[in-house]
């Protein structure tokens, strides 16, 4: 992975990212508590970079859209009206009807049924993630330092308060398409716990105090996003299959479709690679290091 690593870590530093690269030795000094003896290097963000609270941005972003006069409605939409290459309008579960100029399919794991009522095709379907909260006596020293770390194997870890968080992607043949919200016990026992031992022995005793289950929009294609006017349908837009990057997308990706809606095209950033079309073209946008 070093290779990988060094591309993305070069990536990243053309274009202002404060990522440092470090080598073996240097990642054991600074994170003493780290095994390192199987790694080839690593890269750290220095600054800008961290975590937040989805929920709360995610309400932050509500609330700024209502004080610029943005309506929200409450209601599920379970019919998209069409006249030929154009939507209409959606009609609601409780039958109310709304007439629409645009229509942005923004229905998360919903978006393939959302583009099915309009007689529309998207490759996403729902994934399960499932997140463990666990706790390490006489770990202070670790959760101090421990930044958002991701391993090798995919695993990730970081500290929530005074606990650590992580998860891990199921193997391909333990990750079917799935509704349910069922956390994978399992997983934590037979994939996460080993694997965080393997990073830091002294994650062998450690207590899972917490457990939950969501949904990926899984774009089977490529795992990237699908954003932008369908090829036919022009006035159908699309803002799906974020497969697990959404939030940190979420700032450019509204401002995008905004911009796409009001000025006819991307003003800030060109986000024309992750157009349908490609979806259309059997093309995909592979990233390099996904978790
Ligand atoms: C365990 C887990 C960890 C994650 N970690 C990260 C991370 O570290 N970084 C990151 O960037 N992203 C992460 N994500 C992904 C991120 O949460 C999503 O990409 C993001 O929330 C997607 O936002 P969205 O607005 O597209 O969809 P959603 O937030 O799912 O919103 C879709 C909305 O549409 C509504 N809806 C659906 N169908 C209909 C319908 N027919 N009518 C009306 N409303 C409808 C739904 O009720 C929902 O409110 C993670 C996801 C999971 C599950």
């Amino acid at each position: 992975g070093r290779d990988i690593l060094r591309h993305n870590h070069a990536t990243q530093t053309e274009f202002g990212g404060d990522i440092v690269w470090m080598e073996p030795d240097e990642l054991a000094a600074k994170y003493p508590w780290m095994t390192t003896s199987d790694l080839a290097a690593g890269c750290w963000g220095r600054t800008g970079e961290g975590w937040f609270d989805a929920y709360c941005l995610m309400q932050s972003f509500r609330k700024q859209a209502r004080r610029r006069g943005a309506d929200y409605i409450d209601g599920e939409v379970v019919e998209v009206l069409r006249d030929g290459q154009q939507v209409t309008g959606v009609v609601l579960k409780d039958g109310r009807r709304f007439g629409c100029g645009q229509l942005v399919n923004a229905a998360g794991t919903g978006c393939s049924k959302l583009a099915g009522m309009a007689g529309l095709e998207i490759p996403v379907e729902p994934r399960k993630r499932c997140i463990f909260v666990f706790d390490c006596r006489d770990a202070a020293d670790i959760n101090a330092s421990c930044p958002m770390l991701i391993d090798p194997s995919g695993l990730y870890v970081r500290p929530e308060g005074e606990f650590f968080i992580t998860g891990i992607a199921p193997p391909k043949e333990r990750d079917p398409e799935c509704w349910d919200f069922d956390v994978d016990h399992s997983l934590f026992d037979d994939i996460i716990w080993p694997g965080l031992y393997a990073r830091c022995e002294r994650f062998e005793a450690i207590k899972v105090i917490n457990a939950w289950a969501g949904h990926y929009a899984y774009n089977l294609l490529d795992q990237n996003a699908i954003l932008g006017r369908h090829t036919d349908v022009a006035n159908f837009i699309f803002a799906n299959g974020f497969s697990g990057h959404g939030l940190q997308q979420s700032p450019a990706v509204g401002r995008g479709i905004a911009e796409l809606i009001t000025t006819g095209g991307y003003e800030t950033l060109d986000l024309s690679v992750f157009g349908y079309q490609r979806i259309r073209d059997n093309a995909p946008v592979l990233e390099l290091n996904v978790i």
